[in-house]
């Protein structure tokens, strides 16, 4: 699994998710998804790994209770 930033284009809110590194896409690619600020579904640019990091896995599984 490879984590991955995605940036809101609209408030720029960024969400981490969890991709199976065998799924993985390159930065730039565009996933429509919630965003909780805008409260709309917007196309989230996934961010550039290194600039991904220091998400801990209790974070993870905060984020995933939601
Ligand atoms: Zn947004």
């Amino acid at each position: 699994m490879k984590q991955k930033t995605l940036a809101c284009p609209e408030c720029g809110n960024k969400q981490r998710i969890w991709r199976k590194s065998r799924r993985n896409k390159a930065a730039g690619h565009i996933k429509h998804m919630w965003c909780y600020k805008c409260k709309a579904v917007t196309g989230h640019i996934e961010q550039p790994e290194h600039e991904v990091g220091e998400l801990c896995k209790s974070d993870m599984e905060r984020i995933l209770r939601r």
